[in-house]
């Protein structure tokens, strides 16, 4: 019997490491592939469009919104993050499991849309070790950081929302916990 692909979400605060824990994901699991979002932010050094995002105009990207291009949107940190919806349908109807990286209000939508939908948390070890990631990255300015951890705070406590928690401690066990989930789900009884 031919299944499609599950669409599986990874979420968590910022900080949290899940670009990491998705870069290893994919590298341990060649049936999941990564959706490229787009966003209205600018490239960080080192990042490509169509890489790591599609880096979009406000414009362009309210033309996504209001043409229903987009499986969900968020606005994150005074930016536009979106999941391109063409190629998510694409990937599933292929067999293809498909692996959003994105933000709690973006996976809060995703859970009305898409009940089938297989929805992972990530939690940092604690506040402090997530203070000392963000600070790590070198990259954001101080109110930036400060929005980011008051942000944290809510969002995990929106992680019982969730089918799953992984607390990423170290990466490679994170990971191995999120592909054995993923694994798991292809055996269920109730899939479609
Ligand atoms: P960053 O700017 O650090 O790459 O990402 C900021 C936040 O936006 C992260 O929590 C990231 O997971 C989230 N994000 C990335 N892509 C999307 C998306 O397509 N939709 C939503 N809702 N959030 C996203």
């Amino acid at each position: 019997m031919f299944t499609k692909g599950n669409l599986i979400i990874l979420s968590g605060p910022s900080g949290t490491g899940k670009g990491t824990v998705c870069k290893k994901l994919l590298i341990n699991n060649k049936n999941v592939f990564y959706s490229i979002s787009a966003t209205t932010r600018l490239p960080r050094p080192g990042e490509r469009n169509g890489r790591e995002y599609w880096f979009l105009s406000k414009k362009d990207f309210e033309k996504m919104i209001k043409g229903n291009k987009l499986l969900e949107w968020a606005k994150v940190y005074d930016n536009y993050y979106g999941t391109p919806l063409d190629k998510v349908n694409e990937l599933r109807e292929q067999g293809r499991d498909v692996l959003l990286e994105i933000d709690t209000q973006g996976a809060l939508s995703v859970m009305k849309k898409a009940a089938d939908g297989v929805f992972i948390f990530l939690l940092p070890p604690s506040l402090r070790e997530l203070e000392k990631r963000i600070r790590g990255r070198g990259t954001e300015t101080q109110e930036i950081i400060r929005k980011r951890l008051d942000a944290a705070v809510g969002e995990i406590s929106l992680g019982t929302k969730y089918h799953y928690l992984v607390v990423n401690k170290n990466v490679t066990e994170a990971v191995n916990q999120i592909s054995a989930i993923i694994t798991a789900e292809h055996c269920r009884t109730d899939r479609n």
